[in-house]
């Protein structure tokens, strides 16, 4: 301890530690004073705190006993009288004595210095738990400097770090003071473990005190985002919930359906109302309702079952197809009679472009209703057919369904096309749903699985397509009628083009009529340079791009009259795709033409023999299906079989190999009805004997070499017509086909049937 006389300074607010160096503003001239004085001197003087910081002349009463020695450092002359001092801390020391207090206060003190001990082990202790603490409390108040943290890092001995903590972490001033008070350092320690205790569960519950506050601010804050989002929705989509409820009331109201039905929906009309607004189920529920308000409940078009008027437009629609017309004005007329649809589903079965779809959309115009067409192509699931449950995300009707709303009225004429290529699996079978869509008895009341609400389609006409009879499921093939369109001759194309499908296109392409002018001979060229079918499809397509280049030259070039000839035809549709199909111009051996019939109708087929040394083997190439396959083992069984009677060496097998090929091996080829054709074949190779160049055949050959029927006649005619052939050769049984074939094509070909095997040879031998 020591006496000393030194200038005192009275602060407000603001305790100063021994250790520490820290800057203030002197303002009262009484502390001017004492900093002057002792700026005369060593510059050092007493900082002792006010007890009260407002008071502005404190006596020695209004101030602690204990106070902190300082030398200044530096002091700075600040605009307003008023000087800025650096002052570092010395000592801890206790006011004893008031000497003087003007011109300032001077007083004696006890000054205590502090001599360097060794720290003890319960200092230690303490030290760290300390440090813990203000670990803490930085963590927790934010408020440390990273260059404050780092000098108390360092400081190993306990007084200075007492202060130094003190001085950075209390947050109240008498605390500061209690422990500027405390002069042992265990005991300092000790209480500054508790103030920090303290100060850390002040801070813990500020902090969430704060969180709690920005949560529920947070919270707030996104409901309300939400809900002004919800709005916007809900404004953009015109949704308001109450006023779309009596909407939908007044137009359930007005619905022609039956009263049980009615309130199944008002009961859901009700739940929406009670859903709160922005819930998912509104919308779903909307939709829902929608729907159900936009089906043509009772909408009808008024039919016309004029038979005169029907059979004028089929025939203005399409050339020929004479029977299928006659069997659709008989099929209008019953139901004339009948008042009633029932009866066969008329379903129509032929090749691609053959017209089935636009004859039922003539059925349609005929008859004065909408028309709707649905491809089953592809259709696997049953829920496209009747829907999903309302239950699933994002469930829509049914195709069905969906087709009635957009043809607007629930009588029109529905085309179910390609029903032959609807398949399915696991998720259900399609062709169920479709039974009890096309059953009489059942499709007043079809319910979709997403409309759950039975809808009357038994005044709507169902019609359907097929490629061909053989995909058809069994149950919907009973309730229909088939109805064969075949393939066209050249001169049918050349009639439907000149009749048809110019006019169309020349309208369709908005060109005048008598502008453009195609001949009967580049008709025929584009026929068969540059299309291959059965039907017309090609053909429009061709016709169509003369049309967009002619509608481009007119445009351009200012033509009045534009002429397509075979001579310029080039120029408009590039270089012709297709060599003309020629017959084999010699005869030869193991060469014979077949007949088959594939998607593009018929087509003529060249089947080739060879012989060769070898074991027995037979093989088989160009791309042939099984069916094909047994068709050439039971020919050349047959031929094994009766070889005697044919003239042919017994074992003959023993030592060759026979290799079938069909060329064109891109395109796989399929059934029976080569079989007499690759018999033939294997008879002239086998013999040796060659094949007359200008016969065709078709048939399926048996074991015991009896020719059995094939399908497709008249396609395969047609085929051998284009090729030039001049005589075919066709099973006895198909004699009844002949009939279908054009008589022009009747006088140019010889069209012989047969029932053996041996019919044929004694032909088809040169
Ligand atoms: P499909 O449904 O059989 O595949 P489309 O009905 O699509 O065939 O017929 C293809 C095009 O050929 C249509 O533009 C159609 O009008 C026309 N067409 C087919 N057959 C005739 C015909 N006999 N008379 C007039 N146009 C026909």
């Amino acid at each position: 301890m020591e006496h000393i006389e030194i200038p005192l300074l009275a602060l407000r607010g603001l305790t100063v530690f021994p250790h520490m160096t820290i800057n203030f503003d002197i303002g009262r001239d009484i502390s001017l004073a004492s900093l002057e004085e002792a700026m005369a001197s060593d510059q050092k003087l007493i900082l002792v705190t006010q007890i009260d910081p407002n008071v502005e002349n404190p006596t020695l009463e209004d101030l602690y006993e204990v106070g902190t020695i300082v030398k200044v450092k530096q002091m700075l002359r600040m605009p307003g009288d008023t000087v800025r001092v650096l002052v570092e801390g010395l000592n801890r020391a206790t006011v004893k004595e008031l000497l003087q207090d003007d011109p300032f206060f001077k007083v004696s003190v006890e000054e205590y210095v502090r001599e360097q001990d060794d720290v003890t082990t319960t200092q230690e202790a303490l030290m760290r738990t300390v440090n813990e603490a203000f670990e803490e409390y930085v963590h927790l108040s934010n408020r440390i400097s990273a260059e404050t943290l780092l000098s108390i890092a360092v400081v190993k001995d306990p007084d200075h770090l007492t202060d130094l903590i003190a001085a950075n972490a209390l947050y109240k001033q008498e605390d500061k003071q209690e422990i500027l008070e405390i002069f042992d350092i265990s005991e300092r320690l000790e209480r500054l473990i508790v103030m920090m205790g303290r100060e850390n569960e002040i801070l813990r519950i500020e902090q969430s005190i704060s969180h709690r506050v920005r949560d529920q601010v947070d919270r707030m804050q996104k409901e309300h985002y939400l809900n002004e989002q919800i709005k916007a929705i809900q404004s953009e989509l015109g949704q308001d919930i109450e006023n779309d409820v009596e909407e939908f009331k007044t137009r359930i109201d007005e619905l022609p359906i039956s009263d049980d039905v009615k309130e199944k929906i008002v009961r859901e009309i009700t739940r929406l109302s009670r859903l709160p607004q922005g819930s998912p189920e509104v919308a779903v529920l909307r939709t829902w309702l929608e729907w159900i308000m936009e089906l043509p409940w009772s909408v009808e078009t008024e039919t016309n079952l004029d038979l005169k008027n029907a059979a004028n437009i089929l025939d203005e629609d399409h050339f020929g197809l004479r029977k299928v017309k006659e069997r659709i004005i008989e099929y209008l007329a019953v139901c004339k009679l009948t008042n009633q649809l029932k009866g066969p589903i008329l379903c129509f079965v032929g090749t691609p472009g053959v017209g089935k779809t636009s004859i039922a959309r003539s059925i349609a115009r005929a008859t004065g209703r909408k028309f709707v067409r649905m491809s089953l192509g592809g259709v696997r699931d049953e829920a496209e057919i009747r829907g999903h449950r309302r239950t699933y995300v994002g469930a829509i009707p049914g195709r069905i369904i969906h087709n009635i709303k957009q043809a607007g009225s629930s009588n029109p004429v529905f085309l179910f096309d390609e029903i032959d290529k609807m398949s399915n699996d696991f998720r259900g079978d399609p062709a169920s749903a479709m039974l009890e869509v096309l059953d009489a008895e059942q499709n007043s009341a079809f319910t979709d699985h997403y409309l759950e609400i039975p809808f009357d389609l038994s005044k709507v006409m169902f019609l359907a397509t097929a490629n061909s009879i053989d995909g058809i499921p069994a149950p919907l093939m009973d309730r229909m009628e088939m109805i064969h369109i075949s393939g066209y001759t050249e001169e049918e194309k050349i009639s439907i083009t000149k009749r048809h499908l110019i006019d169309k296109q020349v309208r369709q392409h908005g060109i005048e009529p008598g502008v453009l002018h195609i001949s009967d001979n580049t008709i025929k060229s584009i026929i068969k340079g540059y299309t291959r079918e059965a039907g017309v499809r090609n053909l429009e397509r061709e016709i169509a791009n003369i049309c967009r280049k002619s509608a481009r030259e007119i445009v351009e070039k200012n033509k009045k009259t534009l002429h397509v000839t075979a001579s310029n035809l080039e120029r408009y549709l590039g270089v012709r795709r297709f060599k003309e199909d020629a017959a084999n111009k010699e005869n030869e051996i193991g060469l014979v033409t077949g007949l088959a019939w594939t998607a593009v109708g018929g087509v003529t087929l060249s089947i080739e023999v060879n012989i060769m040394p070898g074991s027995g083997k037979l093989q088989l190439t160009g791309q042939l299906g099984e069916v094909m396959q047994e068709s050439a083992k039971a020919a050349l069984s047959y031929i094994r079989a009766s070889s005697a009677r044919l003239g042919i060496n017994e074992n003959f097998y023993e030592k060759i190999d026979i290799h079938i090929h069909i060329p064109e091996g891109a395109t796989p080829k399929d059934g029976p009805s080569a079989g007499i054709t690759m018999a033939t074949a294997l008879f002239s190779a086998i013999k040796k004997q060659p094949v007359r160049s200008d016969v065709a055949m078709t048939g399926e050959i048996t074991l015991r070499g009896r020719v059995l029927p094939i399908g497709g006649l008249k396609e395969k005619i047609l085929a051998a017509h284009r090729v030039g052939i001049k005589q075919v050769l066709i099973p006895q049984e198909n004699e009844k086909d002949i009939m279908e074939i054009p008589d022009n094509v009747k006088r140019k070909i010889k069209i012989t049937t047969v029932s053996t095997l041996d019919d044929v040879l004694k032909i088809a031998m040169a």
